[in-house]
């Protein structure tokens, strides 16, 4: 079993955060270190470590995550200017919380898809 992240001490409410959706499947919480606006992180209820640990049974909740990034981007504000869904995975990937969680980014033009400084 390997061991939780402090996500799911968010998840049960055992530690703070700016909650800003919940259901049975997925949680979502604005990033600690925002890098624009909205930085939201929405996140499996279930502990999966990383994208690469997902199992048929996690579909419902990937698909989840999608359309709980959706409604939050509405409730945002932020639908009709666009955002950006990012998911790290693993080292290369720069993961650094090892619980699946995708960064919804928006509120200003969120730049170039990759770059290479730093
Ligand atoms: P990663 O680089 O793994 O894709 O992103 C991890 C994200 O989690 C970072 O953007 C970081 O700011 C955020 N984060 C790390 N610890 C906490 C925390 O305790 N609370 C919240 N709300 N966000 C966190």
């Amino acid at each position: 079993m390997i061991e939780e992240t402090l996500f799911s001490k968010i998840i049960r409410k055992e530690m703070p955060s700016d909650m800003v959706y919940q259901d049975e499947l997925v949680t979502a919480f604005r990033d600690i270190n925002p890098q624009l606006p909205t930085h939201i992180l929405i996140i499996p209820n279930r502990h999966i470590p990383t994208i690469d640990d997902m199992t048929d049974a996690d579909e419902a909740a990937m698909g989840r995550m999608l359309s709980a990034a959706r409604k939050i981007a509405r409730s945002e504000g932020i639908h009709e200017q666009g955002y950006r869904l990012i998911i790290n995975c693993g080292k290369h990937g720069r993961q650094e919380v090892p619980h699946v969680h995708m960064h919804l980014i928006g509120g200003q033009d969120v730049g170039p898809m990759l770059s290479r400084n730093g």
